[in-house]
C-alpha cells in the first residue's frame, strides 16, 4: 500500500506560510467550548513532498482518456474535447437557474433545439431533458404510463421485462408501483413469442424492452412484440441507453414505441462513471405529450423561447431546474458537429467494431448467443472453467496488462458474462493489441491458470471486496 500524506509527517517540516493575523477583538464569536485546544495534527510535509503525492494519487485514475474501456452496457466513448470547453463557457456556467426568461434565451434556445434533435432521433413528438441518469428516464416514463392508465380509468398493473432487460428496468416499474413479470428469451436472444403471448392481458400496462437488449441483439420481432402488446391495450417502452448502436437508423417512434429515455452521457458523449453527471431525456408519442415531467421549453410564433410548466396531464417535476445543463450542452455539441450522417456513421462503426472484436475472439472464448450483434456481445469462460479459471480471473488479468475490464456477471442469462463493448472511438490497432491480449489470456489459462487466479499482481491493490468497498468506503484517516 501507498505511504499516505499523514504518514510522511515529520514534524516541524512547513510549506505553508501565512500572512500575519490581523488584530482580532478579544471576545471570541465562537463558544470557548466548541473549540479544541489541541493542534489540528494536520500532515507537516515539504511543498514537493505534497506535490508528488497528489499527482502520483491522480495516475491511479483510470479512464478513457488513458486506456482502452470496453466495459459493456456504458458505451465509455472517447468524449470530444470541445464538448467540454464549450459546456465550461462562463455565459453557460455562470447562469443562475431561476433567471427570468428573458434573460436566458439563448439557454432555452439550446434546450429547444436538442428536444427538436432527440425528437427527430426518436421518431417521437414530445421530449423532456429534465431526468437526470438514464434510470431517472425510466422511472418518469413508468410514471407516465402509470398516469396515462389511472386517467382511463384502466387497472393495468403487469410491467412485462424481458430477461435479457437491462438491471434498472425491473427496479423502475416497481418504484413507480408495477409488478414486474419476467418474459424468456428463446435461443436466438430475443423475445420468446410464444412466451410472451402467454403472459399478455387486460392487466398489462406495457412492456420494457432494451433494443438492442444486453446480449447486443436487437429484436428481429420488434414490430410484431410492439403490435401484440398495443392489441392486449398495453405501451411499448423502449430502453434506449444503446442508441449508439443505431441512431440514425432506426426512429423508436415509427416502430411502435410509444415512450423511451435516451443516455446523453452514453450515447452522446459525456464522460461518466462513478455516479455521473448524467442525463436521461424521456421521449414519448403524441398521446402522452401532456404526460412529459416539466418543464420543457417552447417557442411561440414570435421565436421567443419559455418554460412550460403547466402540460395537462404532466407528472409534475422530477428535478430542480431544467436537468442537467452541462451534460445537455455536450450532447448538442456533439449532434451538431456530426449531423445525421455522422451520427449514423457512429452507429455502423460501432457495430463494425464490436463484431470485428467477436470475430476475433470466439474461437478462443465460448460465445452463447451467436446471432448478429450490435454495438456489444457476451462471452463467457465455458473454454476455461474445465482448467478452474473463472471469468473473474480473466476480467482480473486484462487489468495487469493495462486495459479496464469489460462488464463481467451480467447479463444474467449467460452463466460467467464477460460484455465487450468496445465504441466506435476505437481504432483497429487498440482492437488488435485487446484481442491479442485476450488471445494471450486465453493461452494462459491452458497453460498456466495459477498466473489468472492469482492476478492482478500490477495494481496498487488486489482483489478488495468490491461490495464493501462501494457500500462501506474508508474515505477518513485515522490515526492507528
Ligand atoms: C446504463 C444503462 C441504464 C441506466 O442508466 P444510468 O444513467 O446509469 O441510470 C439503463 N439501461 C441500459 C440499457 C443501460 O445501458
Amino acid at each position: 500500500m501507498r505511504e499516505l500524506i499523514f504518514e510522511r509527517s515529520t514534524p516541524g517540516i512547513e510549506n505553508v506560510f501565512l500572512p500575519p493575523c490581523l488584530k482580532a477583538p478579544e471576545q471570541a464569536a465562537v463558544d470557548r467550548k466548541f473549540i479544541s485546544d489541541g493542534s489540528p495534527e494536520l500532515p507537516e510535509v515539504g511543498e514537493l513532498d505534497i506535490i508528488r503525492h497528489y499527482m502520483n494519487l491522480s495516475k491511479l485514475n483510470f479512464s478513457v482518456d488513458t486506456n482502452f474501456y470496453p466495459l459493456g452496457s456504458c458505451t465509455m466513448k472517447y468524449n470530444p474535447k470541445i464538448n467540454e470547453e464549450i459546456a465550461g463557457w462562463k455565459e453557460f456556467s455562470h447562469l443562475h437557474p431561476y433567471l427570468p426568461e428573458e434573460h436566458v434565451q439563448g439557454m432555452l434556445e439550446i434546450i429547444w433545439e436538442l428536444q427538436e434533435s432527440l425528437k427527430d432521433i426518436s421518431g417521437l413528438q414530445g421530449v423532456s431533458l429534465t431526468p437526470a441518469a438514464g434510470a431517472h428516464g425510466e422511472l418518469a416514463g413508468n410514471f407516465i404510463i402509470a398516469k396515462y392508465f389511472r386517467e382511463r380509468g384502466e387497472k393495468r398493473h403487469i410491467m412485462l421485462i424481458p430477461d435479457s432487460a437491462h438491471g434498472t428496468n425491473p427496479a423502475s416499474a416497481v418504484m413507480a408501483g408495477f409488478t414486474p413479470v419476467e418474459v424468456a428469451s428463446d435461443k436466438k436472444g430475443d423475445i420468446d413469442i410464444e412466451a410472451l403471448k402467454g403472459k399478455l392481458s387486460p392487466e398489462v400496462a406495457g412492456i420494457m424492452m432494451t433494443q438492442p437488449n444486453t446480449l447486443g441483439i436487437f429484436d428481429s420481432n420488434f414490430r410484431k412484440i410492439a403490435d401484440l402488446v398495443h392489441a392486449a391495450g398495453g405501451l411499448v417502452y423502449m430502453d434506449g441507453a444503446n442508441m449508439n448502436a443505431m441512431m440514425c437508423h432506426v426512429k423508436p417512434g415509427e416502430i411502435g414505441v410509444d415512450v423511451m429515455h435516451f443516455n446523453l452521457h452514453k450515447t452522446f458523449s459525456t464522460p461518466h462513471g462513478m455516479g455521473g453527471p448524467g442525463s436521461g431525456p424521456v421521449a414519448v408519442g403524441k398521446k402522452l405529450v401532456p404526460y412529459l415531467p416539466v418543464p420543457v421549453a417552447e417557442k411561440d410564433s414570435t421565436g421567443i423561447f419559455r418554460l412550460e410548466y403547466g402540460l395537462k396531464n404532466t407528472i409534475g417535476q422530477i428535478k430542480e431546474g431544467y436537468g442537467n445543463i452541462g451534460v445537455m450542452l455536450r450532447a448538442l455539441v456533439y449532434i451538431l458537429a456530426l449531423g445525421r450522417d455522422g451520427l449514423k456513421e457512429a452507429a455502423d462503426i460501432a457495430v463494425l467494431n464490436a463484431n470485428y472484436l467477436k470475430a476475433r475472439l470466439v474461437k478462443h472464448f465460448h460465445l452463447q448467443y451467436d446471432g448478429i450483434t450490435k454495438h456489444e456481445f457476451v462471452l463467457d469462460n465455458e473454454f476455461q472453467k474445465g482448467a478452474g479459471v473463472k471469468t473473474l480471473d480473466i476480467a482480473k488479468r486484462l487489468l495487469d496488462y493495462g486495459y479496464h475490464a469489460p462488464t463481467v456477471y451480467f447479463p444474467l442469462i449467460v452463466h460467467e458474462a464477460i460484455m465487450i463493448e468496445p465504441t466506435e472511438t476505437e481504432s483497429k490497432k487498440a482492437l488488435d493489441d485487446f484481442a491479442d491480449t485476450m488471445i494471450r489470456i486465453a493461452e494462459e489459462a491452458k497453460s498456466d491458470p495459477g498466473i489468472l487466479k492469482n492476478a492482478p499482481v500490477k495494481t496498487p491493490i488486489r482483489r478488495p471486496d468490491e461490495v464493501k468497498a462501494a457500500k462501506n468506503p474508508v474515505l477518513k484517516w485515522t490515526k492507528k
